[in-house]
């Protein structure tokens, strides 16, 4: 049969891709179309036709499948960042469970490996602590703040984002009370006028601290007093206040969201959070995990893979700013974080400082250079050792380097099964057993998940 764009075809979603798009087949013909569940009876039309798949739109749903639920956000379509929001969570996480599950059978070659359901949270939205609104313009010249839709750069208007905190659209309006009151115009990116870029707002959750980070186009806004006291005297649910606001400038023609110089008007210039025990700082600059509650639930993990009694040597690769050395250097006698960005390595010390932790040291640097040049030149050791790499995984001078120094315990955390799956093949060629393998859903809605892994050294060399 030849398939024909613009025509619309019944299909019946069979499967879905890691992205979360559901595929179909039109005799035989594969088609992917977005916005479907497995189970659902659709009819799509074709948008593009390739030899042997193709792409088709959801035109509506015949039959829906039993894993889907309405999704709770009207503009999930448009926005797109929450792909998996209407299936039931349950479903969510047995597909993110069996992606697991097959990239391990399938890229690694583990076929008898036990994969556990993923942990999942209890209330899987509202829990990321950070949210970046884009600012602008609508058609009849009212200020809208929410999301750029599709590819495109028009903001779609969406104050209240349900994987995101409920301050965060009492925030947006009372901005938005100011701009109006004192003529101030959101940031226009064609013809590089106007004022407000972003509000980022980001918010400690156990310590209930909240930041607001206005970026804008210039270096200061008309009437910052009035902001300031408009802002300040919010009060949200449990008596929380804004603890800090700082103006970021960006005046670049760029995307890049935040600039490289901030101004505190009010409160301090960082709110604080705790990971498990760990302190963390966070300025509007820096990295922090955005699901901490999930976050600490994978260190925690990571923390009994690695087996620690006091008196071991842990190394931990890609270490970001030290969260998971951090984690780890109470049960070590010493730590050490390897990590390419140098400010983020600036952070990991600073948060040594902050808990008093002294045994942990850490390096800026390509983890597979500094690791094989230590190992070489200084004969490091390791009873253990965490990598947390990027999607990419492991770099295989890395991966080398690791096996010749044969730690007992290698934990690997991932946010890329198939890369993942790819390093534990070549680990378990070199001397390692696959012992335990965990998902964990640090970011319900989407097609994401983290794993965490145990290897342990099969024979001592
Ligand atoms: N473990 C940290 C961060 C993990 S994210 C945490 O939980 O917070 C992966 C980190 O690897 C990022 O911080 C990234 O900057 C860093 N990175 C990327 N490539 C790297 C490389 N080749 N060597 C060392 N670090 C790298």
């Amino acid at each position: 049969m030849e398939i024909i764009k613009n025509k619309e075809y019944e299909l019946l979603i069979e499967d879905m891709t890691v992205s979360g798009e559901g595929v179909g087949k039109i005799d035989g013909y594969a088609l992917f179309v977005k916005d479907t569940v497995v189970g659902d009876r659709i009819i799509a039309k074709v948008i593009k036709v390739k030899k042997n798949y193709g792409y088709g739109r959801l035109i509506s749903i015949i039959e829906p499948s039993e894993e889907r639920v309405e999704a709770p956000c009207p503009n999930a379509r448009a926005c797109g960042g929450c792909t998996l929001m209407a299936m039931t969570y349950e479903s969510q996480l047995e597909f993110k469970r069996k992606l697991i599950e097959n990239n391990l059978r399938h890229i690694g070659g583990f076929t008898d490996i036990f994969i556990p359901p993923v942990i999942g949270m209890d209330k899987p939205f509202r829990y990321r602590n950070k949210a970046q609104f884009p600012v602008g313009k609508d058609r009849n010249g009212n200020i809208v703040m929410g999301f750029y839709a599709g590819r495109t750069h028009s903001i779609v208007p969406c104050e209240d984002c349900l994987i995101g905190s409920n301050v965060n659209a009492i925030i947006l309006a009372k901005i938005k009370e100011y701009m109006v009151k004192n003529n101030v115009e959101p940031y226009d990116e064609t013809s590089h006028s106007g004022l407000i870029r972003h509000i980022l707002i980001r918010i400690g959750f156990t310590t209930g601290e909240i930041m607001v980070c206005p970026v804008i186009n210039g270096k200061s806004l008309p009437n910052e007093d009035e902001l300031i006291k408009m802002l300040s005297n919010l009060t949200f649910e449990g008596d929380r206040k804004i603890a800090s606001i700082i103006i970021n400038s960006n005046t670049d023609k760029t995307n890049v969201i935040l600039g490289k110089t901030s101004r505190v008007i009010f409160g301090r210039g960082y709110i604080e959070d705790y990971i498990g025990k760990i302190k963390y700082r966070i300025s509007p600059l820096s990295f922090y995990q955005v699901n901490p509650a999930q976050t600490s639930v994978l260190y925690d993990l990571a923390l009994e893979y690695a087996g620690l009694t006091g008196s071991e040597i842990v190394w931990d690769l890609y270490c970001g700013i030290g969260t998971i050395s951090l984690f780890l250097a109470k049960r070590a006698k010493q730590v050490y974080g390897v990590e390419i960005v140098p400010q983020a390595i600036e952070d990991a010390r600073n948060n040594a400082i902050i808990n008093e932790i002294t045994n942990a040291r850490f390096y800026v640097g390509k983890a597979e250079e500094v690791l094989p040049s230590l190992y070489e030149n200084e004969g490091v050791y390791a009873d253990v050792i965490v990598v947390d790499p990027p999607r990419k995984g492991c770099d295989e001078a890395l991966l080398d380097t690791i096996i010749k120094m044969a730690p007992r315990r290698i934990v690997y955390v991932s946010c890329d099964s198939a890369t993942m799956a790819r390093d534990l093949k070549y680990m378990a060629e070199h001397g390692y057993r696959l012992e335990k393998v965990q998902g964990v859903d640090q970011f319900p809605m989407t097609g994401h998940v983290e794993t965490v892994c145990l290897l342990s050294r099969k024979a001592p060399v």
